[in-house]
């Protein structure tokens, strides 16, 4: 990498410490450290994520790596302070929680700031650059990996809070996207290490729409996907706030639905099933989509759930499954 690059790794690297520092020991961080333990985050695991607080003093951090003997210049392209109108800097992250950002191998390389106070944007993140590219990163993934490996399984949430929360409680294989959806590099790259992908998604609409979205994405880059099933609007973390962390291991992770039928449950909101010509127009897609899977087992599965859901017969359901799959080739 260039001298650029290793200088902005260095002030990173130099920031996560200092804010982190004063997250955990000074009265400077005391705000910070005040909303995280309020939002049940134990020091524990402020310490494993680095986690910390950037003061809300215009050019604290301008002045700590100035003395360290970084320039301005370098310090507005690594993202971390911005130019004013009047050419003078303000540091970008002040008054935020600090999430570092860490690379495949856990270094720092990016930030994301949330605000405490309810200041818009809730979060901020650094400005993509050579070093730090969204789409090509997960969040969590360098400590993440061994467990993904030996469990042949990772969990893939929306955000920085549902991995720590979900990690409070004991699951240790969780990512998150940074803050856009899943892209093919990063489906590509979870498949280089496991079979199964459970995309566990915020209960929301919008959580709903993305779930659908990264999904195909897995799928079409080899994944096995299973969707965690959270109910109305929670999010990961807001779940095990509300019923706690064994709670979410076991009726959210272990009870992940398998992708066809999330699929069924998705499709079904565009159609209304008590109309004749809704109800086939609706099986006409969940059985093409039903034909697509390769194991006989599981086409039988579904084939069983939905000859009861719809009062159809497990043989008629079938011998259409096979005319589709001889289109289909
Ligand atoms: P919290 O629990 O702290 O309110 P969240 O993670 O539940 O946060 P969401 O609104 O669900 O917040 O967003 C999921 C993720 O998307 C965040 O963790 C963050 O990475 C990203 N994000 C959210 N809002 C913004 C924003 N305004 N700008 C950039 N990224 C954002
Ligand atoms: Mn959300
Ligand atoms: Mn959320
Ligand atoms: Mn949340």
């Amino acid at each position: 990498s260039s001298k650029q690059e290793l200088d902005i790794l260095a002030a990173y690297e130099w920031l996560t410490k200092l804010y982190h520092h004063l997250i955990r020991f000074t009265k400077d961080g005391k705000e910070g450290y005040q909303y995280l333990r309020d939002r049940g985050i134990s020091d524990e695991a402020i310490d494993t994520f680095q986690l910390g607080f950037a003061p809300n003093v215009r050019d604290f951090t301008v002045q700590f790596l100035k003395k360290k003997g970084f320039n301005e210049a370098l310090l507005v392209n690594a993202g971390l302070v911005s130019l004013q109108n009047d050419n003078s800097v303000i540091d970008r992250f002040r008054g935020r929680v600090i999430f570092p950002i860490r690379n495949h191998i856990g270094k720092p390389i990016a930030f994301g700031g949330r605000s405490i106070a309810g200041g818009e944007p809730k979060y901020l993140n650094s400005a993509e650059s050579e070093l730090f590219q969204k789409g090509k990163l997960l969040y969590n993934f360098d400590l993440a990996k061994k467990h993904i490996r030996k469990q042949n399984e990772v969990v893939l949430f929306e955000g920085y809070m549902d991995v720590i929360s979900s990690y409070q409680a004991g699951v240790l294989n969780g990512v998150a996207t940074l803050g856009t959806s899943l892209t093919e590099s990063q489906a590509k790259l979870l498949k280089r290490y496991v079979d199964t992908v459970i995309v566990c998604y915020d209960g929301d609409r919008a959580g709903v729409e993305a779930t659908y979205k990264a999904a195909n994405i897995l799928r079409k880059a080899g994944c096995q996907v299973k969707v965690a099933n959270l109910e109305n609007g929670l999010d990961p973390d807001t779940y095990i706030q509300t019923y706690g962390g064994e709670a979410f291991k076991n009726e959210v992770i272990k009870a992940s639905n398998t992708y066809l039928s999330f699929y069924m449950r998705y499709m079904r909101k565009d159609f209304n099933l008590s109309l004749e010509s809704d109800r086939l127009a609706y099986l006409d897609i969940i059985l093409n989509e039903l034909a697509k899977l390769e194991s006989v087992v599981e086409r039988e599965y579904y084939v069983r759930e939905i000859s009861k859901e719809h009062n159809l017969s497990v043989e008629s359901l079938s011998s259409e499954i096979e005319s589709i799959r001889d289109k289909q080739g």
